[in-house]
C-alpha cells in the first residue's frame, strides 16, 4: 500500500512539505512528555515525532485506511495507534497522565477539538499544530479585533496563545481553498476561574450569540442585573471584552442568581 485516497469528508489534506512537518513537530520542545498526535494520515508529521526519544506518542487516526499504511509504513508505531474518532476517545483512560497535543488538523472538526481541548485543559498542556488561517487567527485574537470570538476568550482564560507562521496551500495534496497557519498553546497557571465556569461559558457564549449587540442587549436572555454592572461594560460589544471583563459579569450573574 503506497498511498492513501485523500477523502474529503475526513478533512484529508495530506502535507507534502517535509520542512514545514518537521518545523511543527519542533513546536512542542524537547522536554519529555506524552504526546497525542490527532489525523497522523500518512504519518508525515509522525515520522519527525517518533524520531524524539523524549516523547512518549500515540496517535489517534479515524480513517482505517490511513490506520492500515501506518501499520505497514511505521512498525515502530505497533501499540501505538488508535483507530478512533479523536471526538469521542475517552480521554482520561489515554495516557493515565497529562499529555500534549499536536497535529496538522482535520479542519471540518477544528472546532470541536478546541472545546474538547478547553473542557480537558487540566490534562492538556501544550497544544500546538496547524489549522486553517482563519481559525488560528480567531483563537489567537486580543479583544477589539473582528476575527475575536467565543473560543479566544474561552482559550485565553487558561492558555498563553501564539501565532507561530503561516502556511501555504500549495504544500497540501490535495491543497485545501485556505491558507492555513500553526500556532500554539501553553497552559497558563491559572487553576479556576474567580466564577462559576459553567456560566462564565455561558455568559460568552450568549454574549457572542449577537455579536453585534451591546451587551446590554446581547446578555438580556440571562437576566443580568442591569444596574450593577458598570456603563462602559454594558455599552461595550462582546468582541471589545476581556476575559477579566466576562468574568466580572459572570460574577454579577452569580450574585442575582443565588439571590
Ligand atoms: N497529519 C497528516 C494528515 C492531515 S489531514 C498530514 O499532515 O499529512 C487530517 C487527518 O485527520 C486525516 O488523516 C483524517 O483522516 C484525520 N481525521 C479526521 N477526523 C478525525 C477524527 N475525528 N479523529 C481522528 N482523526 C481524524
Amino acid at each position: 500500500m503506497d498511498t492513501v485516497r485523500a477523502k474529503k469528508h475526513l478533512g484529508q489534506h495530506f502535507l507534502k512539505d517535509l520542512g514545514i512537518a518537521r518545523r511543527i513537530a519542533e513546536t512542542l520542545g524537547d522536554t519529555p512528555q506524552n504526546v497525542l498526535e490527532i489525523g497522523p494520515g500518512m504519518g508525515v508529521l509522525t515520522q519527525f515525532l517518533l524520531a524524539n526519544p523524549n516523547y512518549d506518542l500515540r496517535v489517534i487516526e479515524i480513517d482505517t485506511e490511513s490506520v492500515e499504511y501506518l501499520q505497514h509504513n511505521f512498525p515502530e508505531l505497533e501499540g501505538r495507534i488508535l483507530s478512533a474518532d479523536f471526538l469521542k476517545y475517552d480521554l482520561q483512560s489515554l495516557f493515565g497522565e497529562k499529555f500534549s497535543l499536536i497535529g496538522n488538523y482535520p479542519y471540518n472538526i477544528s472546532n470541536q477539538i478546541l472545546f474538547r481541548v478547553f473542557e480537558n485543559r487540566n490534562r492538556i498542556p501544550l497544544v500546538s499544530g496547524m489549522f486553517q488561517k482563519e481559525v488560528a487567527e480567531r483563537i489567537a485574537a486580543k479583544p477589539g479585533s473582528k476575527t475575536y470570538g467565543i473560543l479566544s476568550v474561552l482559550l485565553s482564560a487558561f492558555y498563553d496563545i501564539e501565532y507561530l507562521f503561516t502556511v501555504d496551500e500549495h504544500v497540501f495534496n490535495p491543497p485545501p481553498k485556505v491558507k492555513s497557519a500553526v500556532i500554539r498553546l501553553k497552559r497558563n497557571n491559572i487553576e479556576a476561574l474567580p466564577c462559576d465556569e459553567a456560566l462564565f461559558v455561558k455568559t460568552v457564549k450568549t454574549g457572542f450569540n449577537q455579536r453585534r449587540k451591546t451587551m446590554r442587549n446581547a446578555l438580556k436572555p440571562l437576566g443580568l442585573p442591569l444596574d450593577e454592572i458598570p456603563k462602559n461594560l454594558l455599552m461595550a460589544r462582546a468582541e471589545q471584552l476581556s476575559v477579566n471583563d466576562f468574568i466580572s459579569l459572570t460574577q454579577t450573574l452569580e450574585k442575582t442568581i443565588t439571590l
